[in-house]
């Protein structure tokens, strides 16, 4: 048992020093952002759908560049189909929502999703400090730079998983949204693009529903120049 454990420490280090780590590897939240989380989890129900298009308008962008990068960039040329499909697992609880866009790498996720000290969550916080709290408009998230969050909105855990465009390899994000989150590297083939899963709140199961996807979309799909496909399920 003893060298075992010793095994596993000497392979931890000598993976560091490579060119990432290949382990498991644990992040706190930048502190504004750890103050957001806990705002939006706490939110009204009445303003939940603002995690789906968040979601979907992230989904969107990803696609945007993704045909910019087939554009512009010779090797990508054969870009596949640049579509959202969003697929409502009501057995399991989750909602996930999935695109071909451009992905992210390993330090993208960690940055993107949950290290930068992005101005906007606490410009956001103290924009809704100015209203009362039950009146607080969580709808311009989005224009602050960090409707990600929102997710937290109806999940109480969310995993992301991604290949960015540049890369073989894929990596997940994973996090409860209580103060820290873990990235790991996907074993095996990931499509392009990104996959994020819902792990709905016990309150929050109807977004597991074909209907309430359906009813959602419709309203905020005109605004999306990308094809969104109701995943299985739909039937
Ligand atoms: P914003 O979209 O305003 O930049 P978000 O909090 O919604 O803020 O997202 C933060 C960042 O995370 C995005 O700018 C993007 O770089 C990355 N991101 C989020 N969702 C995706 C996705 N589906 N595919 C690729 N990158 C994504
Ligand atoms: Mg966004």
């Amino acid at each position: 048992v003893g060298t075992s454990a010793g095994d596993v420490t000497s392979r931890g280090i000598a993976d560091m020093t490579a060119e990432h780590t290949q382990e498991r590897q644990e992040f706190a939240f930048q502190a504004e952002i750890k103050q957001l989380l806990h705002l939006l989890s706490h939110s009204l129900y009445q303003s939940r759908d603002i995690a789906l298009r968040e979601l979907i308008s992230n989904a969107s962008d990803a696609l945007d560049k993704m045909r910019f990068v087939a554009l512009t960039d010779e090797s990508q040329r054969e870009a596949g189909p640049l579509e959202i499909v969003i697929e409502p697992r009501a057995a399991e609880n989750q909602l996930v929502i999935r695109d071909s866009g451009v992905g992210m790498t390993r330090d993208e996720l960690v940055t993107n999703l949950g290290t930068i000290a992005h101005s906007g969550s606490g410009e956001f916080l103290k924009n809704l400090s100015s209203e009362s709290k039950d009146k607080a408009d969580l709808s311009l998230i989005g224009q602050f730079g960090v409707g990600f969050y929102s997710a937290f909105m109806i999940a109480d855990k969310v995993e992301v998983r991604t290949r960015s465009y540049r890369e073989e390899k894929g990596w997940e994000w994973e996090s409860e949204g209580t103060g820290r989150f873990t990235v790991e590297p996907v074993e095996g083939p990931l499509p392009r693009g990104a996959e994020i899963v819902l792990h709905l709140k016990d309150d929050a199961k109807d977004f597991a529903t074909p209907e309430r996807i359906k009813e959602i979309v419709k309203r905020y799909s005109s605004f999306v120049p990308h094809p969104i496909k109701l995943g299985p399920g739909d039937e």
